[in-house]
């Protein structure tokens, strides 16, 4: 049994994946997002180790919710710097007829062989995949995230190739991922892979705010505000392939 180390559970979450879900928010992200609402998840240091069976056994009694499309989702933080727990948890959930969805900005994702290996064992138990891009451009990436985003794309591309499904997502910041040149890349790079049934703008919010200031982290977007609804509807046109 492999613990691991989360942050906090969701029992009735509704934007993390189809239906209705129990999400599992796993701590550690080596991601450093300036428009993070949940820094609390970055660090790898122990708050409250779960093995996957006494985390399956906390969501099975939510099962009457989930309907026909519900399940479990594990986000973070990273789930796949937990790999291994992960993938307990998705077996015990495909054993018990259990829809499975990992939400991932795709930080760790690596071809080298000892992680591919479990990626690939992960796969045949992962019915969905949420995949965060947070910019196309690799500067810019590099900018918002603190990473270059080549593995991330060519996590994409290789998910693609497995013919997994797949959700992409985008959050929408001002003077950082809302430009229109990057929004038309990341479509033409989104029409290039066969298995995404979804594109989702994330409009950028401050309500995690505060999170920075009680953690002493300086808010790299201060004085930024969320994009306004004229920019969310141009981003959901370019990306939704309709301009
Ligand atoms: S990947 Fe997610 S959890 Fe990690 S820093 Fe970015 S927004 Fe935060």
């Amino acid at each position: 049994m492999t613990g691991c180390n989360i942050h906090s559970f969701e029992t009735f979450g509704l934007v993390d994946g189809p239906g209705v879900r129990f999400v599992v928010f796993v701590q550690g992200c080596p991601m450093r997002c300036q428009f993070c609402h949940n820094p609390d998840t970055w660090s790898t240091k122990e708050n409250q180790i779960f093995s996957a069976k006494e985390v399956f056994e906390k969501a099975i009694r939510y099962k009457p919710y989930w309907k026909d499309n519900g399940g479990i989702t594990v986000s973070g933080g990273e789930p796949l710097l937990q790999i291994d727990f992960v993938t307990e948890l998705f077996k015990l959930c495909k054993e018990n007829g259990v829809n499975t969805c990992l939400d991932t900005a795709g930080g760790v994702f690596s071809k080298e062989s000892k992680f591919f290996e479990k990626f690939k064992i992960l796969m045949q138990y992962t019915d969905l995949i949420m995949l965060d891009i947070k910019e196309i451009n690799n500067t810019r990436h590099e900018i918002i995230t603190g990473m270059k985003n080549d593995h991330i794309l060519e996590m994409a591309k290789t998910m693609d190739e497995m013919g997994k499904r797949m959700w992409i997502r985008h959050v929408l910041v001002p003077e950082r991922s809302d430009y229109d040149e990057d929004l038309i890349k990341l479509r033409e790079f989104i029409s290039s892979l066969k298995n995404v049934e979804k594109v989702e703008v994330l409009p950028y919010h401050t309500l995690g705010r505060h999170k920075w200031d009680n953690l002493g982290i300086e808010y790299k977007l201060e004085g930024i505000d969320p994009p306004t609804k004229e920019r969310v509807d141009n981003a959901n046109r370019i990306l939704s392939g309709n301009i």
